[in-house]
């Protein structure tokens, strides 16, 4: 048995069709103010960053990091904010 692999024209349309959710590229272009954000209690902030941080373990654990890093620095407790991108 075997499958046909998928064509750049497949995945190109399965993106499209997952909605508005951020590419990793973009992800990594704003995960420093998405975490600023959330560390100011902005917890709703930036809705399609949460998306992708929950459906993407690469850049929830990146966004994690900086989490716990940005914390240290000012001195906040970053356990609530790693509940929200847990
Ligand atoms: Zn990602």
């Amino acid at each position: 048995m075997s499958l046909r692999p998928l064509e750049p024209r497949d995945v190109e349309r399965l993106t499209l069709d997952t909605g508005p959710w951020l590419s990793c590229d973009d992800c990594f272009a704003l995960v420093d103010e998405y975490v600023e954000r959330l560390l100011a209690a902005d917890s709703g902030a930036m809705p399609l960053m949460r998306g992708h941080l929950l459906g993407c373990p690469a850049c929830a654990e990146e966004a994690a990091t900086l989490v716990v890093l940005a914390a240290a620095e000012t001195g906040v407790d970053p356990r609530p904010v790693l509940a929200l991108i847990g």
